[in-house]
């Protein structure tokens, strides 16, 4: 039973972190001529309207993108995320927010490919309506860790892959550095790029834990908590764990965490660790 729906959360303080980094990772993947992959495990329904009865009912957008809209980037990072979520707010309103297979198409050159999977059968038709005239593109109403076996390696040597579970499961944890193993065994020289939300700081600390334990070398990890660590139930702050990222990663997030923090998360704190070595 699918109950998660991305529509509820699209462009709360999570997605902004997320999308950061995923902007960042294109924009440094975009700098090589040569044709990249982009594989997006839990890809959602694309685009989000901001004026959705479920985007207003919780209002989460508020917490994140609504607070830098208006704000004058001074980090390119940033700069560039602004510039992806404005391409499709034409006018002076916040109305769409995209998600990351969305973010992905605005971004790509023709040449590079995208892939994803998501396994919602309303949000599926969604996503595929939108990749209908893309022609390096292939969107599969498919399970992510049967994706990863059918999909992975892809036809370009480079590439970046998104793995963004719900986590609404228990065993979803583990599914990750499971799926996670599988897909960097058949695609080891891809950036690939873990969301995870900071409920419980001991259970995230042994995911954490897990992830490095894998033995995979050259993880970043990224965070960005607003609300401090709590024994309640509830997303105190979500973060990124990175593997292969481009070099200039730790860097540009540095800058971009300290850009948003004031704004996003005022009584908050963030973190931009090397977990393990190259
Ligand atoms: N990555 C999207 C973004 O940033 O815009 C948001 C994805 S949302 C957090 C997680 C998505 O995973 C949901 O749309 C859900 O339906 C889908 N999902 C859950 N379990 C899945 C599975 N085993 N395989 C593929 N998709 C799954």
């Amino acid at each position: 039973m699918l109950s998660y729906r991305h529509s509820y959360h699209a462009g709360n303080h999570a997605d902004v972190v997320k999308h950061l980094v995923q902007v960042a990772i294109i924009d440094y993947l975009l700098k090589k001529d040569k044709p990249f992959c982009y594989h997006d495990s839990h890809a959602g329904a694309g685009l989000y309207s901001l004026a959705s009865e479920q985007a207003l009912k919780t209002a989460e957008y508020e917490t994140g993108i609504g607070k830098l809209w208006l704000h004058q980037a001074q980090s390119p990072a940033l700069q560039s995320y602004l510039e992806v979520i404005k391409s499709l707010n034409t006018d002076e309103e916040l109305s769409f927010y995209p998600g990351s297979p969305k973010i992905a198409e605005l971004m790509l050159r023709p040449t590079d490919s995208i892939q994803a999977t998501e396994l919602h059968p309303s949000d599926y038709p969604i996503l595929a309506s939108q990749f209908i005239r893309r022609r390096y593109s292939r969107i599969e109403n498919q399970d992510a860790w049967a994706g990863f076996k059918a999909m992975l390696p892809p036809l370009h040597k480079r590439g970046l892959v998104l793995i963004d579970p719900p986590y609404e499961l228990k065993h979803e944890y583990q599914d990750v550095v499971a799926g996670l193993k599988l897909a960097y065994q058949r695609f080891p020289q891809a950036t690939y790029a873990i969301w995870y939300p900071v409920i419980e700081r001991a259970a995230i600390e042994a995911f954490i834990r897990e992830l490095v334990s894998t033995g995979i070398k050259n993880q970043l990890r990224i965070e960005l908590c607003p609300l401090s660590d709590t024994d309640s139930y509830g997303m105190t702050g979500s973060g990124m764990l990175v593997i292969n990222p481009p070099y200039t990663l730790a860097d540009t997030m540095r800058q971009a965490l300290a850009e948003i923090q004031p704004l996003v998360a005022p009584n908050g704190d963030w973190q931009v660790h090397q977990l393990v070595l190259e």
